[in-house]
Parts: structure tokens; C-alpha cells; sequence
């Protein structure tokens, strides 16, 4: 199949991370094992999703994974000249939801494997391919999860093809999100002294992370790598009371926050449930028993950091021609990969700034690009 014949059939399947992407691991799996490759389906805990990790050469080495995720983000709510899961040709760029994040890189590993396939290789390539990497890269710890049950041995090196434009990154901040609840007394408005206003101590809560926030921003580190060399915060849901004439008994606050690499993921959520335990609920119970204030973390991802100097990273500088590594402005499964012990870079066609918006596309140079690049990457690692 043709690098544009395969990317019109990815961006046909609608992947969005609410639906099933059975259809799309099917597709793969008879295509990749009519190219002579091994496929493990790793199918998720409730069945409507799989991951596919596909093996060119001997399994039981190491070798190089070319790594992306099948899922993209909801096209609800956007306007889109045409249907975002049609392949949408025009002036030189191709449309449709998914060109640039991420399936163009999914198109052009398997094209590269394709063009490679009887050659002789020394060490594997993998193709690894997951679900849910947009709603909390559920899918790649699902899959190293699998693959360390299963004994595999692991890759010994990875590349993720998120939209780059094949600048080369080694680094970027974890992702960790929580929700604090307050639970207050009800009471009618007139008489606030009757009833514990839960919407004040959110608001409370939301002062002390602000304060937090601006802490954080005097801690600056890596600012030649960093566009953003320090660890941000935000509140982005608050949900509370019922009526203006009723004293508010529930309020929930949801935050999140994205650590630099060296500092402690829990940091920001530790200063926070540090002070609703010492000081906010002390106090706020002295207006009322029946008060309480959960802090709870809701997901937690590590900081990507692959060591400055790897072999991958030197590799793909090289190959790229780009002088040197930086830091992804965005989270991605690279963080999961190393945790793993997979040593791991990112760099891959298209733009960030297209991804996630209407009109989502891929320029025909960064969609040809790839082909020698990841053809030259498989013969330096596999075939040397
Ligand atoms: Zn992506």
C-alpha cells in the first residue's frame, strides 16, 4: 500500500478516544502480519480497545520501537469545512482530524517497515501503536504493563512520532491533576452564621494554589530547553451551590498542575492538602462538626527525562540534521516508555499548533519527509 492510500484509511477511522478502535487494530493487525510481522493485540480492561505491537525480526531482542497513538481528540463543537474523517487533499497540505496528532506518523512507519521488510535485520523493529494516549496515556501503561507480564523483552530504544516537525525532544514536564471537595452546611442565606459556606473555603483553596503558583514561578530551571522553565498551575473547573438564597453545602475544585522534570510530582498537591489539613478544616470546623474538605489526586504522570547524550537521541539528531534536543511543550507516553527502561525521544511530522483544531492537517513535505528519515533510523539501529 502507498504512504497516501494508508494515511486516507487511518484518518477514516474514527478514533476519537470515546469510541471503540477495534476496527482500526483489525485493520492493522491482517495488514502488518501480511507483511511478515508478529502481532500481539493487548486488548483493555473492558474490552472496546486494544493496543498493537508489531514485531519485524527476532521478538526475543531489543530493537528499536516506533511508537504513536491510534486515538484522536473529539471533533464536537468544531467547524470543519468538511468531514474531519475524510483525507482532504488541498494547496499542498492533506486534511482531516488526526493528520498531524498522530497518524501520519503511524502511516509512515508502516510504510518504512514495508519498504524494509526483506532485508536482513539484526535487531527487531517494533511497531507500537495505543489507545487513550488523549485521556491519560491509558493505553501504553496498559502495554508495558503486558509486556513486563509477559516477560518481553523490552525495546531498547523508542521513538515517538508526536507532531514535531522532526525537531528532536528528550525532555518534558509530568501532568498530575486533583479535585478538592468541600462539603458545607446548608442554610438559608440571610442568616450565613447558621449554615458553613462552602464556596468560601474553595475559594480559599483556590488563594493557597495560587500562592503556590506564583512560588513555583521563582523556581526557574532549564530555561534554555524550557519555553515555560517552570512548573505551571491551574484551576480549570469549579462546580458549587444551587440557589443565590441558599447557604452553598458542596463545592468542587479541579486543578491541575505540570512539574518539571527533577521536581517532585506530588509537590503542589502536598502543599495543598498540607494546608487544608493544618489550617483550612481546624478552622472551618469550628463553624460547623459536620464540615469536611477532600483532596484527592485524580492522575499523576512523571516528567519525560531521557538522559542527555543517549544513543537515540545522538541518532536522531543526526539523522534530523537538528544541532540539538529541546523540550516538549506537551505530555506524551514517552514518560511511560522510560519509566519502563526504554530510553526514548520524540520527534515526528506536523505541527503541534495543528493538532487538536478544526481543519487539522499535514503538509505533503512533512508527510514525504518521513519516509528516509525513519527508513535511515531502522537501518542504523536494526541492521547494523
Ligand atoms: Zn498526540
Amino acid at each position: 500500500m502507498q504512504l497516501m492510500e494508508m494515511e486516507e484509511r487511518l484518518i477514516g477511522f474514527d478514533t476519537t478516544s470515546v469510541n471503540s478502535n477495534l476496527e482500526m487494530v483489525d485493520f492493522l493487525e491482517s495488514y502488518l502480519k501480511g507483511l511478515g510481522m508478529q502481532v500481539l493485540v493487548d486488548t483493555s480492561p473492558d474490552g472496546r480497545k486494544a493496543n498493537l505491537l508489531a514485531t519485524l525480526g527476532a521478538p526475543d531482542t531489543g530493537g528499536l520501537m516506533l511508537a504513536g497513538h491510534m486515538d484522536v481528540v473529539p471533533v464536537a463543537g468544531q467547524a470543519w469545512d468538511g468531514d474531519p474523517f475524510v483525507l482532504r487533499p488541498s494547496d499542498g497540505k492533506y486534511y482531516g482530524r488526526g493528520t498531524a496528532d498522530m497518524k501520519s506518523f503511524i502511516a509512515q512507519a508502516i510504510q518504512s517497515v514495508e519498504a524494509i521488510r526483506h532485508r536482513k535485520l539484526t535487531l527487531p523493529v517494533h511497531l507500537a501503536f495505543t489507545y487513550d494516549e488523549e485521556v491519560g496515556c491509558h493505553g501504553a501503561r496498559h502495554l508495558m504493563d503486558e509486556l513486563q507480564r509477559r516477560d518481553h523483552v523490552m525495546p531498547k530504544c523508542a521513538v515517538i512520532g508526536e507532531p514535531t516537525n522532526f525537531k528532536v525532544f528528550r525532555l518534558h514536564k509530568g501532568f498530575s491533576s486533583a479535585r478538592v471537595t468541600v462539603t458545607g452546611v446548608e442554610g438559608h442565606s440571610s442568616k450565613p452564621a447558621k449554615g458553613a459556606n462552602a464556596i468560601y473555603q474553595a475559594a480559599l483553596v483556590i488563594q493557597k494554589l495560587m500562592e503556590v503558583e506564583e512560588e513555583r514561578k521563582g523556581r526557574r530551571g532549564m530555561e534554555d530547553l524550557f519555553e515555560i522553565p517552570h512548573t505551571t498551575l491551574s484551576v480549570g473547573m469549579i462546580e458549587g451551590g444551587t440557589a443565590l438564597n441558599i447557604i452553598p453545602n458542596h463545592c468542587e475544585v479541579k486543578f491541575e498542575y505540570r512539574t518539571m522534570p527533577g521536581e517532585d510530582t506530588a509537590y503542589v498537591l502536598n502543599q495543598i492538602k498540607g494546608y487544608v489539613s493544618e489550617v483550612l478544616l481546624p478552622a472551618f470546623k469550628k463553624q460547623h462538626q459536620q464540615v469536611d474538605i477532600q483532596v484527592e489526586e485524580t492522575g499523576r504522570g512523571e516528567p519525560m527525562i531521557t538522559a542527555q547524550g543517549s544513543e537515540i537521541e545522538l541518532l536522531d539528531l543526526e539523522l534530523t540534521g537538528v544541532a540539538r534536543s529541546g523540550a516538549a511543550p506537551f505530555y506524551t507516553e514517552g514518560a511511560i516508555y522510560n519509566e519502563a527502561g526504554i530510553p526514548t525521544v520524540i520527534c515526528g511530522p506536523g505541527d503541534i499548533d495543528q493538532a487538536h483544531r478544526p481543519n487539522e492537517f499535514i503538509t505533503e513535505e512533512q508527510l514525504q519527509k518521513g519516509l528516509p528519515l525513519i527508513g535511515r533510523l531502522i537501518e542504523r539501529v536494526c541492521m547494523s
